[in-house]
């Protein structure tokens, strides 16, 4: 039974499918818009539906982005024999502030994970794999998480091309908290992290 109004109720609840918000903020955002600010909530509508209708994952790196191929990858002036492998788009925000680096990136969407049905299928490791085993890369960079299920991606991927000739396997400095969390983390440290890395394996 609805307190005040059908809709308010559906409002209320539909801006629960964000992360942590919850009845009270939920309630909070809803009549916020409805009271205060009606216009900004128009355009928060037609935003969020032109985003979710138009925003694919590139071909190249699965970023978000409303075209075939994102703005890094088509962008020539990058080093797209320089390849970041992280976990979540907001690890490559993150790396993008700190200005250090000028690769490409593989965006995994998650990470290696048997109890959840998440297998090298759902993370396309294949279409990197494939990438780096024409010969078209000099180095990835794997910066994944530093969890297990992070740390297991990780080795999977470094057994899966420790055989290519002529690539280098590098791995960020620790004590970044990645996967996903980067976002939390200084320019400094970011640098720092980069600029550092750790060789798993050499070009030769
Ligand atoms: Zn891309």
């Amino acid at each position: 039974m609805s307190k005040v109004s059908p809709l308010v109720d559906s409002l209320i609840e539909a801006f629960q499918c964000l992360p942590g918000v919850g009845p009270k903020s939920a309630q909070r955002m809803a009549l916020h818009l409805l009271e205060r600010n009606k216009n900004a909530g128009l355009i928060l509508a037609n935003t969020l539906e032109a985003a979710l209708e138009n925003v694919e994952k590139c071909k190249e790196c699965r970023i978000f982005t409303e075209n075939d191929t994102c703005q890094i990858c088509s962008n020539e002036k990058r080093n797209e024999r320089l390849i970041c492998v992280v976990e979540s788009v907001s690890d490559v925000f993150a790396i993008e502030q700190s200005n250090q680096f000028n690769g490409h990136y593989f965006i995994l969407h998650g990470h290696l994970s048997p109890i959840d049905d998440i297998g090298p299928d759902e993370l396309a490791l294949n279409n990197l794999f494939t990438k780096v085993k024409k010969g078209l890369v000099e180095e990835v960079i794997l910066a994944t998480g530093s969890t297990l299920e992070g740390e297991t991606t990780s080795h999977f991927i470094f057994d899966n091309l420790k055989n290519v000739e002529n690539l280098k396997l590098t791995k960020l400095a620790r004590g970044v908290p990645l996967g996903g969390e980067l976002e939390y983390v200084d320019r400094g440290t970011i640098m720092h992290a980069l600029s550092d890395r750790q060789i798993l394996k050499g070009d030769g």
